[in-house]
C-alpha cells in the first residue's frame, strides 16, 4: 500500500501522517519521486490504517494495489541503482563482463584465466571455492584455499572477484577475500542465507532459482536489501523446462521484465543457461540486446579437464571472440563493454 502526498503538501503534515503509521507499529518507506512523496506502508498489517490516513491533510490518495517488493521496486526508486564493486559499477552505461572458472582450482590455473579474461576485456573474475553440486561425489570446490587463490589473481589483474557464499556461517571467511557475494540458484530460497547477505558489507549477485519465477526472486532480492544491503545485482541464469536441447532454458524476456520492475541492475548468465558452449556466445548477446547490464560468462584454460561446467566453459581465445561479438551489440544499444587492456 502507498500513501502518495500531495505535491504541495507542508512539512508539518508530513512529519504527521509518518508519526500516525509509526505510532500504531506501521514500518514505512519514504521516496521522493520528483514532486510526490510517497510512503510506502511495507507491512500488510498496516492496510489497517487506510481508513484513517485518506481523511489526513496532505493525503493526495492511496494506493492498495502495488508490488509486494517495495524496496526493489521502481514505485520507490525511478532511477537505476548503480552497484560498485571496487573501482567497476554494474548499472551504469558499461556492459560489465564477468569471467572465470566454474571452480578454482589451483593457483596455476586462476592466474592464467584471470590474465587471459582481463586482457580481452573483462571488468571481474568469477571464481567458485564453495560449489553447490548435485552429487555429493562430484567435486565441491578448494574452499578457504580457493578462495585465497582467487583473491591473489584478482589482485595481481587488477579485476574484482566474486564468488558464491553456501552458508551463513562462511560470511567472515567469504566478506574477508571477495568484492562481491554470489547466491547460486540453488540457494535464491535459502532465506536465513538472504538475510544474512543483508547485513555484511558486500555487494550481492543473486542468482534466479531454477524452478523460480521473477517474482519469487524480486522477492528473494527485498529479503536482502530489506535486511539493510541495498547492493544488490540480480542475475538470469536460465531456469527448468520441458526442453532439453539445452541444459536450461534461458529466459530472454526476464531482462527485461525486470529492468521494468526493479532499480537494481540485471545481468545475465549464458554459460548455465546453455550448458554447451557452442550456444554462450548467442546468448549472452541475446542478453545484451534486451538490456541487460552485464553478463557473467564462465572461461576454463583447458575446459576438457575442468573439474566442473568444462563443457560449458569458453577458451580464452572463444572469449575474446566473444567479446568482439558483445562489443558490437553493445554499441548498437546505446552501451558500451570493456575495451581491451595494452
Ligand atoms: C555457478 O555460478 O557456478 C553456479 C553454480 O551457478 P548457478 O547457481 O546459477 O547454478
Ligand atoms: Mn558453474
Amino acid at each position: 500500500m502507498i500513501v502518495v502526498l500531495s505535491s504541495g503538501v507542508s512539512l508539518r503534515d508530513k512529519a504527521s501522517i509518518v508519526r500516525f503509521i509509526e505510532q500504531n507499529g506501521g514500518r514505512l518507506l519514504v521516496s521522493e519521486l520528483g514532486e510526490v512523496t510517497h510512503i510506502g506502508l511495507v507491512d500488510e498489517a498496516a492496510r489497517a490504517l487506510a481508513p484513517q490516513i485518506e481523511t489526513m491533510p496532505g493525503v493526495a490518495m492511496i494506493r492498495s494495489e502495488t508490488p509486494p517488493y517495495p524496496q526493489v521496486s521502481r514505485e520507490h526508486r525511478m532511477g537505476d541503482t548503480i552497484v560498485d564493486v571496487g573501482r567497476v559499477s554494474i548499472g551504469g552505461t558499461e556492459v560489465v563482463v564477468i569471467a572465470g572458472p566454474c571452480s578454482v582450482e589451483s593457483a596455476d590455473q586462476i592466474a592464467t584465466i584471470a590474465r587471459g579474461v582481463a586482457g580481452a576485456g573483462a571488468r571481474m573474475l568469477r571464481g567458485g571455492a564453495f560449489k553447490p553440486r548435485t552429487s555429493p561425489y562430484s567435486f565441491q570446490g578448494l574452499g578457504a584455499e580457493g578462495l585465497a587463490l582467487l583473491a591473489a589473481a584478482g589482485s595481481e589483474t587488477g579485476l574484482p572477484v566474486v564468488t558464491e557464499i553456501v552458508a551463513p556461517e562462511d560470511t567472515e571467511l567469504v566478506t574477508a577475500q571477495a568484492d562481491m557475494l554470489q547466491i547460486g540458484a540453488r540457494n535464491m530460497s535459502n532465506f536465513r542465507l538472504l538475510s544474512e547477505m543483508g547485513a555484511q558489507p558486500r555487494p550481492v549477485l543473486l542468482k534466479r532459482g531454477i524452478a523460480s519465477t521473477i517474482e519469487e526472486l524480486l522477492l528473494a532480492a527485498e529479503y536482502v536489501v530489506s535486511a539493510g544491503n541495498s547492493r544488490v545485482v540480480l542475475c538470469e541464469r536460465g531456469i527448468r523446462t520441458f526442453e532439453t536441447a539445452t541444459r536450461n532454458t534461458f529466459d530472454v524476456s526476464a531482462v527485461p521484465v525486470l529492468k521494468r520492475e526493479t532499480h537494481l541492475p540485471v545481468i545475465v548468465d549464458p554459460s548455465h543457461a546453455a550448458g554447451d558452449r557452442s550456444l554462450v556466445s548467442s546468448l549472452a548477446a541475446a542478453g545484451v540486446a534486451a538490456g541487460a547490464d552485464g553478463v557473467l560468462v564462465e572461461v576454463h584454460n583447458d575446459p576438457e579437464a575442468a573439474l566442473s561446467d568444462g563443457p560449458q566453459s569458453l577458451t580464452i581465445p572463444g572469449f575474446a571472440e566473444m567479446m568482439t561479438k558483445l562489443r558490437a551489440v553493445a554499441v548498437a544499444v546505446g552501451r558500451t563493454l570493456g575495451e581491451t587492456v595494452g
